[in-house]
C-alpha cells in the first residue's frame, strides 16, 4: 500500500476553484486503486493570509510542510499584494528550502484545435522542458556598482555552480535516456561569455557518459524561433532558470494557453517534498466565477503520480484529458466553450472511472 501525504495550498483567486477539481481526481483514483491512498491537509497560505497576518505563511510553515511527501498548490497572487512579496515569501521560498532544483514542464499539444499554429498535430508538439530551478539568473545576486548612486549602474549576476549545473544536466540526460528521446540544451554562449560557456562545457562533459543520447545545442534566440516554426525538433530540453521561464511560456502559447500549462518543482532525491502546480496565476479577472479551466491542475495530478512511480495512473489521467478535450461541451470559456470549472472536473472523473473499469 502506497500512502502519499499531500499538503494542499489552494492559495488565491482561482487557486481554490481549480484545486478542488484536482482533489476530486485524486480521491477517485484512491477509490479505484486499493494500493494507493492519499491524505490531505489544507494550509490557508497565500495573499489573504498575508493581509491578515502580515506574512505569507506561518513562521514555522516550512517545518510544517516538511512532513509531507508533496505540496499541491493552486495559485498565489492578489491585487494589492506585490508579486515580489507573494512569490518570494511563498513559492520561491518553498522551492529553495526544499531544494526543488528541477522544474519539469511538459509542453504537449493535448488537442490539435488548441494550437494557434497552422496544421500542427499532437505528434509535432510533444516535449519535456527541464528548467534549472534553484540558481542561475534568478539567484538574486547583484549590487549597485556605485554605492550611494543607486540610480546609475546596477549589476545582476547569474550564479552557475558546478554542482547546480551538473545536477540539472545529468537529470536531463537520465530522462532522455530513460525515454529514448533526444536532448536539446538551450543556452547563449556567444553572448554570455562566462555563464553560458560554462553551461555548454558541462553539457558536453556530462554527455560523454551518455553516448547513446542524441544531443542538440541551440542558442536561446534560435530556440525561441524553432518553438514556433519547428516545434517537432524538440523532445527533452534542458535550460537555465531564466531561459526556461521564457521558453516554457512560448510552449504554453503554442499548446493552448495557461489553462493547459503545468509544472512540477522536483527534489529528485525525495529528501524534501516536491511541489505540483499549474503554471497560471490567480487570474483575478475570472476568480469567483467558476469558469477557470481546471485542466492544468489536473495535469499536475498526472505529474504527481508519475513522480511517485504510479505512471500507469499518470498516463491514464493524461489520456483522459485528451479524451475529454474532444468533447466541445466540456470546453471552458477561454477556449470558446461554456462549461464551468466543476462541470469539467466532474466529467473528467466520470470518464476516468469509465476508462479504468473492466
Ligand atoms: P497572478 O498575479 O496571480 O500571476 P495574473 O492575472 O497576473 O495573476 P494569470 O493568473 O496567470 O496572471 O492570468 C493571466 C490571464 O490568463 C488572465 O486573463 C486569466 O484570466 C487567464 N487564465 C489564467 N489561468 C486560467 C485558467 N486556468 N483558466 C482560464 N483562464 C486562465
Ligand atoms: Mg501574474
Amino acid at each position: 500500500m502506497k500512502h502519499i501525504k499531500i499538503a494542499l495550498i489552494p492559495g488565491d483567486g482561482i487557486g481554490p476553484e481549480v484545486i478542488a477539481e484536482g482533489v476530486k481526481v485524486l480521491k477517485a483514483i484512491e477509490k479505484m486503486d486499493s494500493d494507493i491512498s492519499f491524505s490531505f491537509t489544507t494550509f490557508p497560505y497565500g495573499c489573504e493570509y498575508y493581509l491578515e497576518n502580515g506574512r505569507m505563511m506561518d513562521e514555522d510553515g516550512i517545518e510544517k510542510l516538511k512532513e509531507f511527501d508533496a505540496i499541491y498548490l493552486g495559485a498565489v497572487g492578489y491585487p494589492g499584494v506585490p508579486d515580489h512579496i507573494s512569490l518570494r515569501d511563498l513559492l520561491l521560498r518553498i522551492r529553495k528550502e526544499f531544494d526543488q532544483y528541477v522544474n519539469l514542464r511538459p509542453i504537449s499539444l493535448l488537442n490539435p484545435s488548441l494550437t494557434p499554429l497552422k496544421s500542427r498535430t499532437e505528434e509535432d508538439i510533444d516535449m519535456l522542458v527541464i528548467r534549472e530551478n534553484s540558481e542561475g539568473e534568478y539567484a538574486g545576486a547583484g549590487d549597485w556598482l556605485f554605492p550611494g548612486k543607486p540610480e546609475e549602474v546596477v549589476l545582476q549576476t547569474g550564479v552557475f555552480s558546478r554542482k547546480g549545473t551538473e545536477r540539472i544536466i545529468r537529470y536531463a540526460y537520465e530522462e532522455a535516456r530513460k525515454s529514448n528521446r533526444s536532448l536539446t540544451s538551450i543556452s547563449k554562449g556567444n553572448a554570455l561569455n562566462y555563464s553560458m560557456v560554462f553551461w555548454d562545457s558541462v553539457f558536453e562533459e556530462v554527455g560523454k557518459e551518455y553516448p547513446d543520447v542524441k544531443t542538440f545545442s541551440y542558442l536561446v534566440d534560435a530556440a525561441s524561433l524553432y518553438f514556433v516554426s519547428n516545434p517537432e525538433r524538440f523532445e527533452v530540453v534542458v535550460t537555465s532558470n531564466l531561459f526556461g521561464d521564457i521558453v516554457t511560456d512560448i510552449g504554453a502559447a503554442i499548446t493552448g494557453g495557461l489553462g493547459f500549462a503545468t509544472g512540477a518543482n522536483i527534489n529528485p532525491e525525495k529528501a524534501f517534498p516536491s511541489m505540483f502546480e499549474p503554471v497560471h496565476g490567480s487570474a483575478p479577472d475570472i476568480a469567483g466565477k467558476g469558469i477557470a479551466n481546471p485542466i492544468a491542475v489536473i495535469w499536475s495530478v498526472s505529474q504527481m503520480l508519475d513522480f511517485f512511480g504510479e505512471s500507469n495512473w499518470g498516463k491514464a489521467v493524461l489520456t483522459t484529458i485528451k479524451d475529454l478535450l474532444r468533447e466541445k461541451d466540456y470546453h471552458t470559456k477561454e477556449i470558446g466553450g461554456s462549461a464551468s470549472t466543476r462541470q469539467v472536473g466532474n466529467r473528467f472523473v466520470e470518464k476516468l472511472i469509465k476508462s479504468m473499469s473492466p
